[in-house]
């Protein structure tokens, strides 16, 4: 298994390099993905990674996952946070879905995009406050309700929902883009990350029955805050990706770019900027991959995936300016 995930591994970086980097600065221009490249990545199984073997799918570790995102973000880094707004909703499936929901979401998860809805306008992600609800009508539940901010929301076919089930009480639902009552609204205008949209996902009583159901009623905030720990190792491999770039940019340039009558390269004050990238990037890359290890070790892995986001984050804000000063 573990030469399969290798090999597949460098087939991505190839693929990566051929399909998705010469078209970088276009995508987030045009804020949209060539032509035909979505069909590529689907033909490639990139969608089938986080969906278990026993479902069609290529069932990889979250190791390999991780460094999936990585090498895709790094050719383009909206490509990588689709990927990872689609494995973290796979997961949710895998881990939490019922039998039937399994056996008709992944074939389409290995198609099209899932996508994991928790934030709304008035609460962001703190569902205390959630507004969205579903009751239960006779066999069926009715969810109403709007969520804002959704990697992949409008491009995505199936979302899993996390919403009011009581006063104090939370359940996730799937709900598709096909229901009676399904609609998609404003979609996000971000200053990066243009490729993909990011979007609200608007509910007006669409009825599911109880296969739909993710997990146990009032297991919401569980499975939310699941989604979240997985969200943000696989955010990390995006950051990763990104500083890897810029590291690779700003290689470039200095080789080649001379100040006075001293190539950049040369030049010390080059070396402190270049080292901090790197040391930023490698940290970055620590901490994801820590914390994939410990999700495929059946470990805690909340903390590592909360830092890998938080100093991940941190690090390609910084990196991105060193690079601009270069
Ligand atoms: C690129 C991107 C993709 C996303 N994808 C998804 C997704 O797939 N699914 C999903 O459900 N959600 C998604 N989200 C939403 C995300 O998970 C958060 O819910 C959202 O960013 C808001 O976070 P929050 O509610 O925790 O913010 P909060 O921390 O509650 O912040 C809300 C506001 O309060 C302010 N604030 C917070 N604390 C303080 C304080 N102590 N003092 C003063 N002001 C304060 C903040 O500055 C902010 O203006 C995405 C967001 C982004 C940016």
């Amino acid at each position: 298994m573990k030469i399969i995930e290798e090999k597949y591994l460098a087939d991505v970086a190839e693929f990566a390099k051929k399909n998705i980097a010469p078209f970088d600065l276009q995508i987030d221009r045009a804020a949209k993905l060539p032509n035909g490249l979505f069909q590529k990545l689907v033909d490639f199984d990139l969608l089938k990674v986080r969906i278990p073997k026993e479902y069609g799918g290529l069932g990889f570790s979250a190791m390999t996952s991780g460094k999936i995102v990585n090498i895709i973000a790094k050719a383009n880094a909206s490509v990588g946070v689709m990927l990872e707004g689609h494995y973290k909703s796979c997961d949710q499936i895998a881990k939490y879905g019922t039998e039937a929901a399994k056996k008709k979401y992944f074939p389409w998860g290995m198609q099209a995009i899932l996508g994991f809805s928790n934030t709304e306008p008035e609460s962001g992600s703190n569902p205390s406050k959630h507004q969205s609800y579903a009751v239960k009508k006779g066999d069926k539940w009715i969810i109403s309700g709007d969520k804002v901010m959704i990697t992949n929301g409008t491009l995505a076919q199936v979302y899993s929902v996390n919403v009011k089930t009581g006063p104090n009480e939370y359940s996730v639902f799937i709900v598709d883009k096909g229901m009676p009552g399904f609609s998609f609204g404003y979609v996000e205008r971000f200053i990066g990350l243009r490729g993909i949209p990011c979007g609200e996902v608007v509910m007006d009583h669409i009825e599911v029955g109880e296969e739909n159901l993710l997990g146990q009623v009032g297991q919401g905030l569980e499975i939310a805050n699941n989604a979240h720990d997985d969200a943000r190792y696989l955010m990390g491999a995006v950051l990763t990706g990104i500083q890897e770039h810029a590291l690779d940019i700003a290689k470039n340039y200095v080789a080649k770019r001379y100040s006075g009558d001293s190539l950049l390269k040369d030049m010390q004050v080059t070396h402190y900027k270049l080292t901090k990238m790197a040391t930023n990037q490698e940290l970055t890359r620590l901490v994801y991959q820590e914390a994939a290890r410990r999700k495929d070790a059946g470990e805690p892995y909340m903390e590592d995936s909360a830092m890998a986001k938080c100093f991940g984050s941190q690090a390609a804000v910084e990196t991105g300016d060193l690079l601009l000063q270069i």
